[in-house]
């Protein structure tokens, strides 16, 4: 596979076959109310009280962007859009596991034609504000459209932003001459007084340029006159196009860990609370209370009864019996993407002591 740019890929299911399914379950994000670690990490606390406790709608594949690590490409959308009808049983469902919030998720949920009715539909339901919404931040540079959502109920921003490399920016979205449009996104965001923070996902390709995010991160910061927004790097899920592309974006378990110490070690300087996600504890023990999973209670919920289920990615997980069955962490572990154990061998994760847990919980 070249390492030039590529262009947006073709879709493959012809907008007129495409017959929407959706799923059976809703992700949710509930609140820990004690988070095991000795020392939590004060920005990722307040940071939890934005997402939690959340449950997502899922608004459909169809995005603006094409990311080459894109976990659910757009190209590969069977779907199309979620139809607005379907949104109902998903906010039933959230509410109904306890959920005070929705994270707006896609593809990209700023081009989702009915956006505004679903927040009056949260309304309704009694959800009036706290929304999050995941987005790539495009279309935020268009004039209000932050401003509006910010004033519809939308309190939180993830933004996803990869790179402050014009040109590593178009290799990985497959697009070409957007990265000042996402900048200024990011700006309008800032600018609304909403709760923003900044989702990195972290492959080989921008891994280098961590550092020289945290910069750019800051320096928009600045230019609002906003305090720094908090900074997720999350490595890469080796699924979709993650994986197909996975010669050029997975790293080693130890390169990924040094380059994501790298952007912390930054961060740190530049006054950002940073964490990440998908670095397991035994890979970075001096790290743990940066692991932004520990101050989460994951699970799904089930949109036809309402009832709590496993949580839906466990299924993309591993937990190795010969290490994580020794490990005094394995209760609050995710595990190992599978597609990373069989790549680089699971010689790499190995039990630990409790170092960085309180031993009352
Ligand atoms: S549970 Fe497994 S993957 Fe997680 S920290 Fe322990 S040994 Fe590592």
């Amino acid at each position: 596979m070249s390492e030039q740019s590529q262009a947006r890929p073709r879709p493959a299911v012809p907008s007129r076959t495409k017959r929407f399914v959706g799923r059976r379950v809703a992700d949710v994000h509930g609140r820990r109310s004690d988070v095991a670690l000795l020392e939590p990490v004060p920005g990722i606390q307040q940071l939890m009280t934005w997402l939690t406790p959340s449950f997502y709608i899922d608004l459909g594949r169809p995005c603006n962007s094409a990311c080459l690590y894109c976990a659910v490409p757009p190209h590969e959308d069977a779907q199309g859009f979620t139809p607005l009808g379907r949104v109902p049983e998903m906010i039933e469902a959230g509410r109904a596991v306890g959920c005070d919030r929705s994270i707006l998720i896609g593809g990209e949920p700023t081009i989702y034609p009915h956006l505004n009715e679903v927040l009056n539909q949260l309304r309704r339901a009694g959800l009036e504000r706290d929304h999050i919404i995941m987005t790539n931040g495009l279309r935020l540079a268009k004039a209000n459209v932050a401003k509006e959502l910010f004033e519809a109920g939308v309190d939180t921003f993830h933004i996803s932003v990869d790179t402050s490399d014009p040109a590593i920016y178009d290799r990985l979205s497959r697009s070409t001459g957007r990265h000042a449009m996402q900048g200024k996104g990011l700006e309008a965001a800032l600018a609304t007084g909403a709760n923003v923070y900044i989702y990195t996902a972290v492959t080989a390709v921008n891994a280098p340029g961590l550092p020289a995010l945290a910069e750019w991160i800051a320096a928009r910061a600045e230019t609002v006159g906003r305090e720094m927004p908090p900074w997720i790097l999350a490595v890469i899920k080796p699924i979709g196009d993650g994986e197909k592309y996975a010669d050029q974006l997975l790293m080693r378990p130890d390169q990924a860990v040094s380059s994501v110490r790298a952007g912390l070690g930054r961060a740190d300087q530049l006054g950002i609370t940073a964490g990440f996600r998908n670095i397991q504890a035994c890979l970075a023990p001096d790290l743990v209370n940066r692991n932004i999973d520990y101050y989460l209670d994951d699970f799904s919920v089930d949109v036809q009864t309402g009832l709590r289920v496993i949580y839906s990615h466990t299924e993309y997980w591993s937990k190795p019996s010969d290490a994580c069955g020794q490990c005094a962490h394995q209760q609050l572990c995710t595990g190992i993407y599978r597609q990373m154990a069989l790549r680089y061998g699971e010689q790499w994760w190995s039990p630990i002591e409790a170092r960085g847990l309180r031993k009352d919980l």
